[in-house]
């Protein structure tokens, strides 16, 4: 059968694989991580796939358009997430108006949270998936092909022959042994995909992402993978699986400077974490690799991973304030994290610290309080994001429950140029108040003499780290020379 892999286009390098996706101020581009998976599994039960990252690339509507009639695929899959989901629905709707016979599928954390809602939105759609899709696709294929019955395909909300929206059960989640039989997300990319267009800051570039475990064991409440998509079981894919991977990237791409470890926390299982670098160092491979962890990894097993050649952490810290922490179910502790960055200096392992504004408890006097503790623990960068909710989470719930929104208009999750828009106006913070204050943190954070002085050392000391700290540096300060930031930044004095 011939599937079209649709991440539909919308705004240049919107990344809607993002946690929270939007154009990012520091250049990033994720891979269609989840496309990917899917795409590798359909092609190994013998369909003809096309993968397209419009945003990626640049492609417009007009040669989607253009594809859709010169290949006629029968089942097009478009991805989505909320604040490009009428985007995605007008761009399904015209696809399927070029092709009616085609059977149209949008997927995501959006439609997989609010299915019915999304539905509703056209009948155009003919189903949403819920949850991880690479079996749901695979399944409905096979059931389209075969002219078998939908009810069968699970984990799908689908329009029935008598009009009206029927639901199936759920697909469970996806174990060991369906992660290992996927192929290679980095074998995918390579084929169908530009490795160059893809960029994350913290990451040596050019790098691949791909993922070694789905789903986390805690439960933080604005974290949206876990709870609309990857779920609260924790699935690994065995060590030998993912080594081999990392020998086929080093073999088939050795342009590639970093593999990006993109699983929810891929240390949640410590003991699975040091086998992993056993097996690297034991087959003698050369790969750099980044990865996400939580702040409660212990100083063993931050050892092995340095002798493994990782480089770098991507950590969620959040807030200095415990009370935050707990209200947000972050389950940790301030202590723990601060002990978490000695270990990692004394590992020698980088850190990307990322901290949020905007939770339950959040004031001025908590932002400025965490401002201060992200300078005392000197993360190599760090992020200042306003807490973004999206459907299907915790958070979402937390805000809507209390009014908090300002909009309900998805597209108003994002400003005109694609950029996280605020929407939040809690108790104490104005969305506006929120947003200064994260300006006035990068400012703090990033301008101090002390911070600018060790990027110069890191750059001396360890080389390969100089290019993406140039590219960060030029990016920030095209920020810092928007006048609007001044603007914001003025504002944000009330905040301090
Ligand atoms: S530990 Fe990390 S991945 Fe897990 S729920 Fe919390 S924020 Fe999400």
């Amino acid at each position: 059968m011939k599937i079209l892999m649709l991440n539909p286009p919308f705004l240049f390098r919107f990344s809607r694989t993002s946690r929270s996706p939007a154009i990012s101020k520091g250049g990033c581009v994720y891979y269609p991580i989840w496309m990917g998976y899917a795409t590798g599994v359909l092609e190994k039960a013998g369909h003809d796939v096309k993968l397209i990252d419009a945003p990626a690339r640049g492609t417009t509507l007009e040669e989607v358009i253009e594809l859709a009639k010169e290949w006629k695929p029968q089942l097009i899959v478009v991805d989505s997430v909320t604040a490009s989901f009428n985007n995605d629905v007008k761009v399904t709707e015209t696809l399927k108006d070029l092709n009616p016979n085609a059977f149209t599928l949008m997927v995501g954390t959006h439609v997989g949270a609010l299915p019915e809602l999304s539905l509703r939105q056209s009948k155009k759609i003919d189903a949403v998936a819920r949850g991880e899709y690479d079996f749901i696709v695979r399944d409905l294929a096979e059931a389209l092909e075969k002219k078998k019955p939908l009810e069968n395909v699970l984990g799908i909300t689908y329009w029935g022959e008598d009009g009206k929206i029927k639901f199936t059960p759920n697909m469970p989640p996806i174990e060991q042994d369906g992660l290992d039989a996927m192929p290679f997300a980095s074998e995918v990319y390579n084929r169908h995909l530009k490795i160059r267009d893809y960029f994350y800051p913290s990451v040596l570039y050019p790098e691949v992402t791909i993922i070694t475990g789905r789903g986390c064991k805690f439960r933080c409440t604005f974290c949206k993978w876990p709870q609309t998509l990857t779920g609260h079981s924790y699935r690994a894919r065995s060590v030998k699986n993912v080594v081999d991977e990392f020998e086929w990237i080093s073999k088939n791409l050795p342009y590639v400077k970093d593999i990006m470890i993109e699983d929810d926390t891929l240390t949640q299982d410590k003991q699975r974490t040091i086998e992993l670098c056993r097996e690297v160092i034991n087959r003698g491979l050369k790969v750099t690799w980044t990865c996400n962890a939580r702040a409660d990894v212990d100083l063993e097993t931050m050892q092995w991973m340095k002798k493994a050649d990782c480089r770098l952490m991507c950590v969620g810290f959040e807030s200095a304030d415990q009370t935050i922490l707990n209200n947000i179910k972050k389950g940790t502790r301030v202590e723990k994290i601060e002990q978490f960055m000695v270990d990692s200096k004394k590992a020698n392992l980088l850190v990307h610290g990322c901290f949020m504004m905007g939770n339950h408890g959040e004031t001025k006097e908590t932002i400025k309080k965490t401002v201060e503790w992200a300078k005392k623990l000197e993360p190599d960068t760090a992020q200042f994001f306003p807490l973004m909710v999206y459907p299907g989470t915790e958070a979402f719930k937390w805000a809507t429950d209390n009014n908090y929104l300002s909009t309900k208009k998805w597209d108003e999750w994002l400003t005109p140029e694609g950029t996280h828009n605020t929407i939040l106006n809690t108790e104490h913070l104005s969305a506006k108040e929120l947003v200064a204050g994260c300006d006035w943190a990068r400012k703090e954070f990033y301008m101090r003499p002390s911070y600018i002085f060790n990027r110069f050392k890191l750059m001396v000391t360890q080389p390969r780290e100089a290019p993406r700290l140039i590219m960060g540096a030029k990016t920030f300060a095209k920020y810092l020379l928007d006048i609007n930031f001044w603007k914001k930044s003025a504002a944000a004095k009330q905040v301090s």
